[in-house]
């Protein structure tokens, strides 16, 4: 054991717990690079704090020094809110012996909540994936890792359309079951343009393996506002954008020099909007919002879902 960790409540329980509005949400921030992303994203923490999401979740980065700043905001995020904070951790670029002193810190902290990754190489998300010669190769290994470390419980990534360095998504799907078999109570999806990816990847779980695809399938949703913001996620996550959606965001853009950016903001609220209403009447257990540490657009979306989002959400709040 490398400590022992005082037990904050699973994901999988604060699922199943009462919650506002008509399905559990959940938010993904990213490490800040400076003092004032730092401020924006505890304005972003403190509106969604009012809105009760079920967990929170901290992007783990490449850098050394983002890394240790990510670890202080995730143990600010446990000490000084009423929020859940989920940790993620990435296996690049670290030695086992790295990873469970990681591990470590964080328990220090209170969180006993981990996302089990492999990360990719830094600087090139699709370049040449390296293994740490005292590492481990996939984020299977991660998730056994911190089962042997205390009483931590572990998520980990699904990927509807595949992972972009499988071969097919029959391996994909092997590759999430071992995962969830390995230890992981549930997996939170890469985001996606095309909600029936999400659902056909739901069957092929349940079909592999229904007692793993009963653990939940949580989708990962991010409102879009810009034209290159939808460019720049579906390079990043190897999404493809189908024809009627780039056609929806390219006709708002317009075709005139600068694209039309309340336009295409409000397709973006609109689309994120009509995927969440379709995945929650397929019944999935959360949403997981991108929300790039802003509150504005994620919370748009919870409004129309029909959260009373009341008076919460501050009128300086950006987009
Ligand atoms: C919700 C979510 C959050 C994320 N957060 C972060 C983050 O905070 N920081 C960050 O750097 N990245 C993050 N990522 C990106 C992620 O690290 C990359 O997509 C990475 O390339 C894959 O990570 P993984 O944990 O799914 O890897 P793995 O599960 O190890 O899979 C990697 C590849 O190997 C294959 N594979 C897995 N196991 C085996 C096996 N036993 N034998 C053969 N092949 C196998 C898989 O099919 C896949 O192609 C996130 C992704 C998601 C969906």
């Amino acid at each position: 054991m490398t400590s022992s960790p005082t037990p904050a409540p699973s994901i999988v329980d604060r699922l199943s717990a009462p919650h506002r509005g008509p399905v559990p949400f959940s938010v993904e921030f990213f490490p800040p690079k400076d003092a004032e992303a730092e401020a924006r994203l505890w304005r972003a923490v403190r509106t969604f704090e009012r809105l009760g999401p079920a967990f929170v979740s901290m992007t783990y980065g490449a850098g050394g020094t983002t890394r240790d700043r990510t670890v202080r905001i995730t143990g600010e995020l446990a000490a000084q809110t009423t929020l859940l904070p989920v940790a993620h951790l990435t296996a690049v670029n670290h030695s086992i012996d790295e990873l469970r002193a990681l591990v470590g810190a964080y328990a220090d902290q209170g969180i006993t909540n981990l996302l089990a990754l492999r990360g990719d190489p830094p600087g090139n998300p699709l370049g040449e994936w390296v293994k740490h010669p005292d590492g481990v190769e996939y984020a299977e290994e991660l998730v056994r890792l911190i089962g042997e470390l205390g009483d931590f419980h572990t998520g980990v990534a699904s990927f509807p359309e595949g992972h972009h360095r499988a071969p097919d998504l029959d391996h994909d799907t092997r590759a999430l079951v071992n995962k969830l078999r390995a230890g992981a109570e549930y997996s939170i999806t890469q985001m996606f343009f095309d909600v029936e990816h999400f659902l056909r990847l739901r069957d092929r779980l349940v079909a592999a393996d229904p007692e793993q695809g009963a653990k939940p399938l949580i989708p990962g949703i991010m409102p879009v506002t810009s034209l290159a913001s939808v460019r720049r996620q579906a390079e990043l996550s190897g999404s493809v954008i189908p024809d009627d959606v780039q056609a929806r965001f390219a006709a708002a853009a317009g075709d005139g020099p600068e694209e039309d950016r309340a336009a295409v903001r409000a397709v973006g609220i609109d689309f994120a909007t009509e995927s969440a209403e379709r995945l929650i009447a397929e019944g999935v257990p959360c949403l997981h919002f991108c929300s790039l540490n802003f509150a504005k657009a994620t919370t748009e979306v919870l409004e129309r879902l029909g959260l009373d989002v009341g008076s919460v959400v501050p009128a300086t709040a950006s987009s």
